[in-house]
């Protein structure tokens, strides 16, 4: 049996998955198993921050893999002390609780929401308000969390205590805080809900609210994080601080890790036993996030991301057949006349790895991606629409 024929006898069928088997990578560019050469704009679905195989990733993963590759959360590590205080430091929260996904880091920060909650004003006060079009996991509760009904089926009974409200309208979320409420939770630009920008204003007001109501302000930045939109973390665009942020997809870059961070108000909120995961925190993974963000977390890094996403734009809208780009940093949208999906498809059949969210075609390139590389890319994706 081929790669493909195995997967679809051994591995259950949760996802529809492209007609190619990769094989390998350098940078931006993808080999299948023939050989194929393919430029990669989604780069694992913004996992592979720097790129396939960075030499600096390789070889900090590599050292740790060959010093001590697993501890268990008994024992105190460097690695992650280091990743830690590098977060903390960065963000300007006081603390972090390791994970190894994105819904385990969302699922993480719902359950300190919750306990300051139920400390300070006890039971019952524990809603929290989400956006429509949300993306929050895969687990029961953060399924729960996402504002989307196509993914409240089948699992019943889902957590209780989530609400959603239309994005960008403070009167909603205003009608929809009750005295129940302990948190809103949102992601500044929504990923898999279409790269939804939210507006600046209402971020802002959202945050005021809270802060008056002594709500807790949860952003997650899974995929807006670290580095993707020009910023470190997307936040830093719209002038607020968060109470509780999440960070996972590019942090490790291409190793699974999720991190809940918290601000001073609820760093002491976690004791002993309330919350654990036997791999948070490997020292392997927090190598790779170390090195991520010893790369990335500098002026002139960042600012390339926006350069090089600015440039893209400006290509993009150049094309027949682009309506639309929504955009910040490397973070894109596109709007096409044909089917997103179906287009993606020719994409990849013409040499080029590329997503799509909801009704558009999605990038997410490496955030080292060349100007070069992405001329190529956007030279397949006209000749991809011209076949349209
Ligand atoms: C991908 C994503 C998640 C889920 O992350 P996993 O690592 O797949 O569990 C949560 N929130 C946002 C915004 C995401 O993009």
């Amino acid at each position: 049996m081929n790669t493909k024929e195995k997967d679809l006898q051994y591995i259950m069928h949760t996802y529809g998955r492209y007609d190619v088997a990769l094989k390998s990578g350098k940078g931006a560019v993808a080999y299948d198993e023939n050989g194929k050469r393919y430029i990669d704009v989604s780069s694992g679905i913004g996992v592979n921050s720097l790129g396939y195989c960075d030499e600096g990733w390789i070889n900090a993963v590599t050292k740790q893999a060959g010093t001590i590759q697993h501890m268990s959360n008994y024992f105190y590590s460097a690695q992650a002390s280091d990743l830690a205080e590098k977060l903390c430091k960065l963000t300007g929260l006081a603390k972090v609780c390791f994970g190894n996904s994105g819904a385990e880091a969302n699922e993480c920060a719902i359950k300190i929401a919750r306990k300051y909650s139920f400390d300070k004003y006890g039971a019952g006060r524990n809603e929290i308000i989400t956006l429509q079009n949300s993306f929050h996991g895969r687990t029961v509760t953060t399924l729960s969390a996402t504002g989307q009904e196509v993914f409240h089926n089948y699992f019943f009974p889902f957590t209780e205590g989530f609400q959603y409200v239309e994005a960008d309208n403070i009167e909603a979320l205003k009608s929809a805080v009750g005295e129940k409420t302990c948190a809103v939770m949102l992601e500044v630009v929504q990923g898999e809900g279409g790269v939804n920008i939210l507006d600046k204003s209402y971020v802002q007001s959202v945050a005021k609210l809270c802060y008056e109501k002594d709500i807790l302000l949860i952003i997650d930045e899974v995929q807006t994080g670290a580095g993707r939109t020009g910023k470190l973390f997307a936040h830093e665009h719209y002038g607020v601080k968060p109470d509780l942020m999440t960070a996972a997809k590019g942090l490790g870059g291409g190793l699974p890790i999720g991190v809940c961070l918290c601000g001073e108000k609820l760093k002491d909120v976690m004791s002993p036993s309330t919350h654990g995961t036997t791999f948070g925190a490997n020292p392997v993974v927090c190598a790779g996030a170390n090195y991520v963000l010893d790369t990335i977390a500098n002026e002139t890094f960042l600012n390339a991301v926006e350069e090089k996403g600015r440039y893209l734009e400006e290509k993009l809208l150049s094309l027949d057949g682009v309506k639309g780009v929504r955009r910040l940093g490397l973070m894109v949208g596109i709007e096409i006349d044909g089917d997103a999906h179906d287009t993606a498809v020719k994409c990849v059949e013409n040499g080029l790895l590329i997503i799509t969210a909801k009704d558009v075609l999605r990038m997410l390139p490496p955030l080292t991606i060349t100007t070069d590389e992405l001329d190529e890319a956007v030279c397949i994706l006209e000749k991809t629409l011209k076949e349209n």
